[in-house]
Order: C-alpha cells, then structure tokens, then sequence
C-alpha cells in the first residue's frame, strides 16, 4: 500500500533545502538524507566524492558484488535555483497540487523509485539487482558525474530514469542533444565619432546570432538559444570585447554536425575582416535515441503500465537528461517514469501532481517485477 503520508512528509523535507547545482552544501544534505532512507530498505551506499564544485554522487544498490545490474535507477539531486529561494518559495498545497523547489524536477522522481522499492515483495527485490544513481549535476549537464556513473550504466541491462514526462500518460524514448558554447569577439575600440577606425565586436556579436537563428529549424528538428550577450562600455566607444553564450540542440548527431561546420565556418571566416573569434565548449549532450536493441524495454514497460491500469504514450522531448548519457553508452533507456507536474524551473509555479504518484508507482512496481526474467 503506497503511504502519501509518508512520501508527503519526505518530499516535504528534501525540498525545503536550498540544493541547486552550486550549492554543494545543500546537495550533500539530500545525499545523506536519501542515503539513511536506502539503507532503512537494506541497501549498501556509498558517496563519492566527484568535485569541490558540485556535491557527491550518491550510489546505492542492494547487490554490492553485482557484476551486471538488471537496472540503473536514475535520479538527480541538484535544483537549478540559487541559494535562498526555498525561503521565499516553500511547499504550499494546493489540492492535489504540491508546489516547491524540485517537487516534479525532481525529488518526487526519485521518492517514486523509493516507494516502489517499499512495495516489492522481499523475494522479488533479492531475485534483482539494483543501482540506484543520484547525481549532484545534473542541470548542468552532468558534466562532473558523468564519468564515474559510467561503469555502473556499462554494467546494467536497462537504465531507467525517473524524470517526469510531464504528461499523464507519456514515457520519454527520445530527447534531443545539447551542445552549449561561449564565444568572444574581440575587434578594435575607437572613438564613436570615427567608427571606421574601429571594429565593432558588437556588430560581429549580431551577425553571428542572425546566423544562429538558421538552426531554428522545424524541418531538422534543431533548435538555438543565446541566453547571455553582451559587450561594449561605453555608448561613445566602438567596443572591443563581445561575449555570448549560447546552446544548440538536435535530435541526430547529423543535424548537430551541420551546425557545427556552419559554426567553424563563421568563426574561421567573420564578415568584418580582422575581427578574431574564440569558441569554447563548455558541455556536451548526445541525443538518446532508441533503436532496436532497446524495443524489448519500450515492450516490457509499456506492458507494465498496461497490467497496472495506466496507458502509455511513447514521446520525444526537447529538453535532455540522464537518459541522453545511458542510451548514448549503448544501455537500453527509457525515460520520462516519474510522476506529472509542470513548469520546471519555474521556482513560483513548480508543480507535483500528486494524484499521478501512486500509478507511476504501480507501473514501476511491475517494470521491476518483468525485468527478472
Ligand atoms: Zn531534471
């Protein structure tokens, strides 16, 4: 029997801490408390510590020898808000509607698998090996994690994320690539009365982003956002020094190398002559994308949810995860299991449905039941 009681008291707790991806602190207070709960259901933990920047990654699993495991259960512990947001934002209920910091992105997610874990007959968890993965990072692309998750995903048959779809009756087999970057344009000042003297790294800034705006392309399914661009210091000088940030995103690695020759193309030839161009990486996401090898799963899942009572749509989405990592590593991936909600990263209006919890639980339950064959 799911306890709401319970789980409620839980989420209550593990987001009225400020846990965004830089603040390590906060994250490692969710790293221990998840950890008391996974050993209460006998599992054997451990932290690693993977950065002073980020918090540790959490590993629990209920076979400590495994040399395969039937799944990797992944969950991240990291908000995207900035310390001091719980404060002005703690859960608040609003009928079914469990609003706070990480309550659909994703702490419920990760109570799920939990929760599901409590509803398993003892024989049935001992008949399975299990790892859970709670990473520290994330909302910035795991960039810190990555690495040391990568031998336990090598090692399991599946791995099952738990990030909501965000739709009652979705599971995510697709999500799209991201690549993010930082440029800077460096050109030459000059006195605003004279700007043929100068060159406007300003200007270069614009043509560059036009240029960007390409790859808003419904019929590649690519997508581009510059989030940050600035430059210039004062309103009588021909700036120097622009800067932006922006990211692509692609549900093929095809797409993502055509951008990426249209990149290097600008770069290595700017239309105002002179002007010279840095381009950083700063992350790097692949697609996941299922092929055959990773069917059986889709079945075996779709199956799950239909013994349960629930119907599954299967969905792509624009927005990557974890699941990009694992299903790019070759481990059969699904995704988009945890329970409904909306507005990520929205810190006034994030939302858990909390009626959606126990059927995802149920549907999980039978996912692990199946995956023991
Ligand atoms: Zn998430």
């Amino acid at each position: 029997m799911f306890n709401q009681d319970k789980f409620l008291q839980q989420l209550k707790e593990l987001i009225s801490i400020d846990c965004g991806t830089y603040t390590p602190s906060g994250v490692t207070k969710i790293a221990n408390i998840l950890e008391g709960y996974f050993k209460e259901v006998g599992f054997t933990t451990k932290q690693i510590k993977i950065s002073d920047k980020v918090g540790p990654l959490l590993i629990a699993t209920n076979k400590e020898n495994a040399t395969t495991f039937d799944a990797v259960i992944i969950g991240h512990m990291d908000t995207v808000y900035a310390e001091g947001l719980v404060a002005k934002h703690p859960m608040r209920v609003e009928g079914n509607n469990i609003f706070g910091l990480g309550s659909i992105d994703m702490k419920s997610g990760i109570l799920t698998a939990l929760h599901t874990i409590y509803a398993l007959d003892k024989n049935v968890l001992d008949n399975l090996s299990l790892c859970f993965i709670c990473n520290p990072d994330e909302e910035i692309s795991s960039i810190y994690s990555q690495d040391y998750m990568s031998d336990y995903i090598k090692k399991a048959r599946s791995a099952l994320i738990m990030e909501s779809a965000g739709n009652p009756d979705s599971i995510v087999t697709k999500r799209k690539g991201i690549s993010r970057f930082h440029v800077k344009f460096k050109g030459k000042p000059a006195h605003a009365s004279t700007p043929n003297l100068g060159l406007s790294a300003v200007i270069e800034m614009a043509n560059f982003i036009l240029k960007l705006e390409e790859f808003n392309n419904e019929k590649m399914q690519t997508t581009t956002n510059v989030g940050i661009a600035k430059g210039g210091e004062a309103g009588n000088v021909v700036p120097d020094i622009a800067e932006l940030d922006f990211e692509i995103r692609y549900f093929d690695m095809d797409s993502q190398k055509v951008m990426m020759e249209k990149i290097n193309d600008f770069i290595s030839k700017p239309t105002l002559k002179g002007i010279e161009i840095e381009l950083e990486q700063l992350s790097f996401k692949p697609p996941m994308n299922n092929d055959e090898s990773s069917k059986w799963l889709e079945d075996l899942v779709l199956e799950s949810a239909t013994k349960a009572g629930n119907k599954l749509n299967i969905i792509s989405s624009g927005g990557g995860s974890d699941g990009n990592f694992t299903s790019y590593l070759g481990t059969p991936t699904i995704d988009g299991l945890g329970p409904v909600g909306g507005y990520w990263h929205n810190a006034e209006k994030e939302f858990l449905d909390l009626s959606s919890v126990e059927p995802k639980i149920n549907t999980f339950k039978n996912i692990l039941i199946s995956l023991k064959k």
